[in-house]
């Protein structure tokens, strides 16, 4: 079995990101073109039906590793609509009172939880509890004693834990952070990342504390942490932070419209965020000491568009959910444990540094971080 690097996948596939208009089939990460991944594929429950778990739905048909086996749903209605789509037997039907009985269906090996925020917690340690894997959305809890919980509940289980950072499986964000982690163009001494989008419903429970634990951070917010994190390869020392302007009382009455954060690395490099419920915005920039590079878009679901001092950037537009979910599977499957990028670790990691931006915004003050 010929194995490929990534540069000789990103080679192979001659795909232009600045010519694709809509995600193509991500060609095999692992195989060449001739080869076909013939084992047994991991089995996945996905659990909460809303517009991200259609997304991920969709991914499986480009999955190599993942199928979408079992689902858990509070409405009786979308069972029946995704079975029928899905061709999902009942005996891989749950709803979230009956979830726990999972732990004894062996045709399930792991359950993807796309609840709202504040339920990521119960649903990760009772899917562990259950004996099964675990991915968890972004951001992985409402604050990182939350994660720490899940992570022990996990790893008591016997269980992995992977939390669903699609970007560290995307090649646009991956060629960030060699760019930066290898310091192609010297030491990055500045990233400007921003991410937000125009909120206007009023219903949404993105809008309510108890359910998201905090506005545009939390949801969009979390990537610009996590590029920051990614390309300076650092962890931030100490964070200062301003809550936005008020744009609507009756939208913005439990969470933020926005905030802005400022995060010092090691390394010398600060890191100026920005993410809004009041704009569209989607970019990342990164200037370092002998040159630049961008992305915009760079966060979103593509097709990016990028540059470096040394001219465009172009590089395959792939199903980023399948390509996350196998690189996932296929570590699960082969008993590997999961590099700590994408485990619950990480997730932890990204809380610990929102929990501070949160705080430097409540008090004014510059909050130094272990
Ligand atoms: P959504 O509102 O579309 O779906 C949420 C689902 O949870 C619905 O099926 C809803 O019925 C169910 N639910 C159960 N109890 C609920 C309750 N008390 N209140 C509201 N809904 C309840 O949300 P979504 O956009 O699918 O987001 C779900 C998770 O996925 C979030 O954690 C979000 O951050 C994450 N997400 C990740 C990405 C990504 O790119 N990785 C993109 C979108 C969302």
């Amino acid at each position: 079995m010929k194995k490929l690097s990534r540069r000789n996948f990103l080679l192979n596939t001659g795909i232009a990101a600045s010519t694709a208009t809509a995600a193509v089939a991500i060609p095999s990460l692992f195989f060449t073109n001739d080869q076909k991944y013939t084992g047994r594929k991991l089995n996945i429950a996905l659990c909460g039906l809303g517009r991200y778990a259609s997304i991920l739905a969709d991914g499986f048909a480009y999955s190599e590793y993942c199928k979408l086996a079992g689902i858990i749903t509070g409405t009786p209605a979308k069972a029946e609509t995704w079975k029928k789509q899905y061709h999902i037997p009942d005996a891989n039907i749950y709803n979230y009172q009956d979830f726990d009985n999972i732990a004894n269906n062996k045709d399930i090996d792991l359950v993807y939880i796309v609840l709202p925020n504040s339920m990521h917690k119960e649903y990760t340690i009772r899917a562990a509890k259950g004996g099964k894997h675990v991915i968890c959305e972004k951001p992985m809890a409402l604050n990182a004693a939350d994660c720490e919980e899940m992570i022990t509940a996990c790893k008591n289980a016997g269980v992995q834990l992977a939390i669903g950072y699609r970007l560290h499986y995307e090649p646009y964000n991956l060629e960030l952070k060699r760019l930066g982690q290898e310091k192609v163009f010297g030491q990055v001494r500045l990233i400007e990342a921003s991410l937000g989008y125009r909120t206007t419903d009023p219903g949404e429970w993105r809008l309510k504390k108890a359910l998201a634990g905090g506005g545009p951070l939390m949801n969009v917010g979390i990537y610009c942490v996590q590029s920051s994190r990614y390309v300076s390869g650092e962890e931030p020392t100490s964070v200062t932070a301003q809550f936005g302007p008020v744009t609507d009382n009756k939208l913005f009455n439990e969470v933020e419209a926005s905030i802005m954060w400022q995060l010092d690395f090691p390394g010398g490099l600060v890191s100026n965020c920005t993410s809004t419920y009041a704009c569209g915005v989607d970019r990342f920039f990164a200037s370092a000491d002998y040159g630049q590079f961008e992305l915009s878009p760079g966060i979103s679901y593509g097709p990016f568009k990028g540059k470096t001092s040394n001219g465009e950037l172009k590089f395959p537009d792939i199903n980023q959910q399948a390509a996350q979910m196998d690189g996932i599977g296929k570590l699960i499957l082969e008993n590997k444990p999961l590099p700590s990028h994408i485990a619950g670790e990480e997730g932890l990691k990204d809380m610990k540094v929102i929990d501070a931006i949160y705080k430097a915004a409540a008090t004014g003050e510059r909050i130094m971080l272990a």
